[in-house]
């Protein structure tokens, strides 16, 4: 028998139906019919001023003001039209979250009246006081101007709420100075870096009409839904995201019952409510299924331009959160909600291509003498080898330290996966020119009337943190927490710098007076032997591979965030992005001061919590039941019985332990280190998390002896199968 807060939680859910919101409706009506399109653009606007807008989303030039008038005045009348009296310019601060700033259409006038007004320069240009944001002192407070500057590439859009709609405008935020104090900035400044070096390139190759060369992402998005009920009686839930106590349920995901398995109905009334949603706001959910652990669930759009993939993802998260509450659930992002079961990842699947060129990743079927595949999938290869420290760092966080490294996520070590075929490509390239490639063949099922089809060149290896899967790269190693800005950036600016890194050899073969396709071989050749040890396609969860990576590669292994954070304070990565123009010195240095500090508010604020709850809810419930037992032990042999004492004194030296692991606790909180980031950094992950883990023992071991009737915490099993 549960304590009674959790016996009315459990109550209540079984008394939950499925909420039905809205009846289905075709796909025509619903697509993209709260976003402020192109094709909307166009219906309003003289053919002149639309072309203009056109050109600048196209090739980035500069939008004048009097075109920027009749966008602002087309954009207003269609989102009053649909009852929104606020807009907001939407940006997104180094937080991972989305961030707002609200004004209103209505503009008064020296007569009285009101009318609603919005003009080009409000369109363009915003000045929320940002000085709340994490800058990592770029701005002090007194001189906190921040901007915000229309992203003419990511289109406006209707956010709905029970009572009312606002027009939303994706943003830049910028400091006064210009420096960029978002991700946005320097995403767009990385896909701009990497079209200058890809051009080059595809022009080296021949292509006289080469058009602009974008990044594509799609990101496969994961979640855990617990039933809101239970998040009241679990302060770490709601403060931390995730558990810092509790036992591995008797039932776990040894079953793996639950991994596509059919979709609990009010799972799937929840997700496609969330689907309906993202519909309108032109987002392209694509697929859903049950993930590995009970309770967790995954959604993945069709893959868009990354600029727009990252601004919809980000939107995905927001409607995820949001719908979950209307369905008496709360949606956790976090990476690792439960210890003992999988955690939750974001796979960013990431190409290049254009329009004129298609995928630049497409190794067609005979990647063998796809010269251009070769030289770009060699460039990746190169980026990854150069920069695997910096992939590792762009996923450091409090929240994927739980992933990465244990035996379910991709492991620390950044390395690449090619597939079969690839791999004996690369390996054939290694040692002179390559002769051909092995072909997938066709698949027999035995069985006639089930079709033939062709299997894939190459197996898919979970094991890797970085994968080619195909056509494009999918890294695995992002949580599922944070926003896919920082590893684009970070994906394109290496692919930028590999570029430009062949395209020069190459034009210095070619200037040698080598013919085009025996220079490019000699430079694929040098990239392969300098940069091929970060190719594998083993296990990457086998202490072998940690050990061969470390000792035999020269791989790096930065287990944890304090580990990896500072790599972003490396020289050759000060270089990387001040060299493409993607991020300054100083705006670098100010990401590594951010996300450190967020790091160490993380885990400060768990582990105070960690106290709270062991003091507060856990102890008193201990020390209940020990005087309850101890009562009952005296009685026993008031009656002349022999009592048994082992479970009364497990309890006390579980107590006991509970009292040290807190006392511990408190004085190490008490005492931050006061000589820098770095030193804050590792006295997280090296002294509070492992006291936290303590502490944990202690309160998980009496998890398993208070009388259940009293226990305060609802458990695993209640919080991943009650629904
Ligand atoms: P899986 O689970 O097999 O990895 P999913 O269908 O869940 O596959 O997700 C694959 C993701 O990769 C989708 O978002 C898909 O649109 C995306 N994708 C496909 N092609 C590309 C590409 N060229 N660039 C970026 N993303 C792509
Ligand atoms: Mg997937």
């Amino acid at each position: 028998m549960p304590s009674p807060q959790r016996f009315a939680a459990l109550q209540q859910i079984q008394r939950r139906r499925a909420v039905a919101t809205v009846a289905a409706a075709p796909f025509e009506e619903i697509w993209a019919c709260d976003v402020f399109t192109l094709d909307k653009m166009k219906e309003a606007l003289p053919g002149r001023v639309f072309k203009s807008v056109q050109r600048t989303i196209q090739t980035g030039g500069k939008l004048d003001l009097s075109v920027a008038n009749r966008v602002a005045e087309a954009m207003r009348a269609w989102a009053t039209g649909r009852g929104a009296h606020y807009y907001a310019h939407v940006f997104y601060p180094l937080t991972n979250s989305t961030a707002e700033k609200h004004d209103g259409f209505i503009s008064p006038k020296a007569d009285g009246r009101v009318i609603s007004e919005f003009t080009g320069k409000l369109l363009v240009q915003g000045e929320p006081d940002g000085s709340s944001f994490p800058n990592g002192g770029i701005r002090s407070t007194f001189e906190a101007r921040g901007y915000t500057a229309w992203d003419i590439t990511s289109p406006a859009y209707l956010m709905e709420t029970a009572n009312g709609v606002t027009l939303c405008i994706p943003t830049v935020f910028v400091s006064w100075t210009g420096e960029a104090l978002d991700k946005k900035t320097p995403l767009l400044r990385s896909i701009a870096a990497m079209n200058r070096q890809a051009q080059r390139l595809l022009r080296l190759l021949g292509s006289d009409a080469v058009a602009p060369v974008n990044s594509t992402c799609g990101a496969e998005q994961e979640y855990f839904l617990v039933d809101s009920a239970f998040i009241a009686l679990r302060p770490d839930l709601q403060l931390a995201g995730r558990t810092l106590f509790g036992r591995p349920s008797p039932k776990g995901q040894q079953f793996d019952d639950h991994y596509f398995g059919a979709i609990p109905e009010r799972v799937q009334v929840f997700m496609q409510d969330v689907e309906r949603q993202l519909y309108k706001l032109g987002v392209p959910a694509k697929t859903r299924h049950n993930e590995v652990a009970p309770g967790q669930f995954e959604i993945a759009p069709f893959f868009e331009a990354a600029n727009v993939a990252t601004d919809h993802q980000q939107l995905t998260m927001t409607v995820l959160r949001n719908t979950a509450k209307k369905h008496g659930f709360t949606c956790l992002l976090h990476e690792k909600p439960f210890a003992g079961i999988n955690g939750s990842g974001k796979h960013v699947n990431w190409s290049i291509g254009n329009a004129s060129h298609g995928n630049l990743l497409d190794p067609g079927t005979t990647p063998h003498d796809n010269l251009q595949f070769l030289l770009f999938c060699a460039a990746v290869i190169r980026g990854v080898h150069a920069f695997g420290p910096l992939l590792r760092s762009v996923v450091a966080t409090a929240g994927n330290d739980h992933r990465l490294g244990a035996n379910e996520a991709p492991p620390a070590i950044i390395s690449l996966y090619l597939g079969s075929q690839l791999e004996d490509v690369f390996n054939q390239i290694r040692e002179g020119r390559p002769q051909g490639s092995t072909s997938g063949g066709v698949m027999q099922l035995g069985v006639d009337s089930l079709p033939e089809f062709a299997k894939d060149p190459g197996d898919r290896n979970r094991t890797s943190p970085f994968a080619f899967t195909g056509n494009r790269f999918e890294f695995r190693a992002v949580g599922s927490n944070q926003s896919v800005a920082g590893p684009l950036v970070a994906l394109n600016t290496i692919l930028a710098d590999s570029l430009e890194w062949i395209a020069s050899q190459l034009e210095s073969q070619l200037a040698a007076g080598a013919r085009l396709g025996d220079g490019a071989f000699v430079v694929l050749q040098q990239v392969m032997r300098d940069h091929g040890a970060v190719v594998f396609g083993g296990d990457g969860y086998s202490q072998e591979w940690h050990r061969q990576a470390v000792e035999e590669r020269g791989l790096e292994n930065l287990r944890t965030s304090a580990d990896a954070l500072p790599v972003l304070q490396r020289q050759e990565v000060r270089e990387l992005f001040s060299r493409h123009g993607v991020l300054s010195p100083v705006e670098l240095e100010s990401r590594f001061a951010v996300y450190g500090e967020q790091y160490v508010l993380a885990i400060e604020v768990e582990a105070r919590l960690a106290l709270q709850m062991a003091r507060t809810q856990v102890y008193p419930a201990a020390v209940r039941y020990l005087s309850e037992l101890g009562q009952a032990l005296q009685e026993q042999q008031a009656m002349g019985l022999q009592p048994r004492l082992a479970v009364r004194n497990q309890l006390a030296v579980l107590l006991s332990q509970l009292n040290d692991g807190c006392d511990a606790l408190e004085q190490a909180l008490a005492e931050p280190p006061h000589d820098g980031t770095e030193a804050h950094l590792h006295h997280c992950a090296d002294t509070l998390l492992p006291l936290m883990l303590q502490l944990r023992d202690a309160v998980d071991g009496l998890e398993a002896l208070v009388d259940d009737a009293i226990w305060p915490l609802p458990t695993f099993a209640e919080m991943l199968f009650a629904r």
